[in-house]
């Protein structure tokens, strides 16, 4: 899809190697921001113990993932770790034309592809405060198998060699203080003028601010 959307809410990808704390932060911040909507993607890969349809992933086969993909069903799609994960297009575009703010938790490849259809979106990279740190983490969340926990941690140099194409930079060391850099990112974002004026017409027709937006 080659059409860029204009956006009055924020949207946030938030991309990091597994192991680096992404989803504890997230949910962090989304338990203090609850105005930003989660979006929920699609993954072929099996159900951690604990996961729900529905909840964290609409969980599908590879078979139902590639018929939807073909439809046209997903903003951006990806295979990440031997499995396929996509963004379902439905909510985003109508969520944030409609000013709500959305967040997309993907990896590099999918910030990519959202990047070309929505360049105002706000890319945040976490990053783990060393390698040993990340491993320690995978191995102590303890859900997934060994060769599992192997592959990802293969993976995250060249995940972290995509930093580069993000905004933020969060270093998950400290993890109240990596969170307040989070909701200060949202704060920030919020605060852009495109944004704010869509969000406060009224007051700023009342002021006289005529800047399109
Ligand atoms: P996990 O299996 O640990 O839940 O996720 C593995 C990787 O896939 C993570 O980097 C995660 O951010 C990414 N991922 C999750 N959902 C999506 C998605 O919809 N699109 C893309 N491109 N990556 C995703």
């Amino acid at each position: 899809m080659s059409a860029k959307h204009s956006t009055s809410g924020s949207l946030f990808m938030v991309v990091a190697p597994s192991g680096a704390g992404k989803s504890t932060l997230v949910n962090a911040l989304l338990g203090q921001e609850p105005a930003i909507k989660l979006s929920i993607s699609y993954t072929t890969r099996p159900p951690r113990p604990g996961e729900e349809h529905g909840k964290q992933y609409y969980f599908t086969s590879p078979e139902d993932f590639l018929k939807r993909q073909a439809e046209g069903e997903f903003l951006e799609w990806a295979e990440v770790h031997g499995n396929y994960y996509g963004t379902s297009r439905l909510m985003i575009a109508d969520q944030i034309g409609s000013g709500t703010d959305v967040l997309l938790e993907i990896d590099w490849q999918g910030a990519q592809q959202v990047r070309k259809q929505f360049p105002n979106a706000i890319g945040i990279f976490i990053l783990p405060p060393s390698i040993a740190a990340l491993e320690e983490r995978l191995k102590k969340r303890g859900q997934d198998e060994p060769h599992v926990i192997t592959r990802r941690i293969l993976a995250a140099g060249g995940e972290i060699a995509h930093s580069p194409e993000f905004e933020y930079v969060i270093i998950n060391h400290e993890f109240a203080e990596a969170l307040s850099e989070m909701t200060a990112i949202v704060k920030a974002a919020r605060c852009r003028f495109p944004q704010q004026a869509a969000r406060n017409t009224f007051l700023f027709n009342q002021l006289g601010i005529h800047a399109s937006v």
